[in-house]
């Protein structure tokens, strides 16, 4: 009797191992193209709206993306993931709300191979791996519901915020904590994007605190980061 029920407890603890490492969750990645923009990398007019970055499954477990698919390697589905080179097709009908929301900044990479390399290393192996344009829909309706700092009391300026007032802003407003991914100029951390987690669903819709509080170039909930206005780059640089 109490051999059963020791099986019992390590078969449920290893299927609960594999399936947590199976499980994932969805990281929308908003950036702030003021702080993405180094001198003359972009293109004009820099968008003064956040944009996309990318749809991300991440593993619950250990807040890591999802590897990319792979045929021998990661055969993360049974369908045939449609191709990187095949999206184009499936995404003519959103390419416009693409184009706006989320365009590559870099002047040396288009739109459309911006798409691709989220296509390939986020999207094939995402609970769509042969429906690209819903893949792609389910990011541009999130990013059109959920603004994270519009109506909040942090807006672009020169005076640095401390990181935690960015955080408890977004958390004050959408009820869950973001990520807060910064980047670096001349000694400056600047915020560079804004991560928004999401329970794993198709479409994904309902928010959950994200694991991570605060990545790249920023660590701690003092950190001076600024928020930079949408002409201060050209000083900056
Ligand atoms: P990921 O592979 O999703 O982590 O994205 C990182 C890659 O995307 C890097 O090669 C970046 O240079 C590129 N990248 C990130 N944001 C942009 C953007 N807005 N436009 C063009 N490329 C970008």
């Amino acid at each position: 009797m109490q051999r059963h029920l020791l099986v019992a407890a390590v078969l449920a603890t290893l299927s609960l191992l594999v399936s947590g490492q199976t499980d994932f969750f969805y990281k929308l990645s908003l950036q702030w193209p003021p702080s993405v923009c180094g001198p003359s990398q972009c293109g004009s007019p820099i968008p003064r709206t956040f944009t996309i970055h990318g749809l991300w499954p991440q593993f619950v477990t250990n807040d890591r993306p999802v590897p990319p698919y792979n045929p021998t390697t990661n055969k993360c589905t049974n369908v045939t993931p449609t191709a990187p080179g095949q999206i184009l097709v499936p995404l003519k009908p959103i390419q416009d709300q693409l184009n706006e929301l989320w365009p590559s900044l870099l002047k040396q990479t288009t739109n459309v191979a911006f798409w691709r390399h989220e296509w390939e290393k986020h999207g094939m192996c995402s609970d769509y791996p042969d429906k690209p344009h819903d893949y792609f829909t389910a990011a541009l309706d999130l990013t059109t519901t959920y603004n994270p700092l519009e109506g909040t009391e942090v807006k672009p300026r020169q005076d640095p915020y401390k990181a935690i007032e960015i955080r408890e802003a977004i958390k004050a407003k959408l009820g869950k904590y973001p990520e807060i991914s910064c980047g670096k100029v001349s000694n400056t951390i600047q915020l560079k994007e804004i991560r928004l987690c999401f329970e794993r669903a198709k479409p994904p819709v309902v928010l959950r605190d994200c694991p991570t509080k605060y990545s790249n170039q920023c660590s701690d909930d003092d950190n001076q980061v600024k928020f930079p206005p949408a002409t201060s780059e050209v000083l900056e640089f």
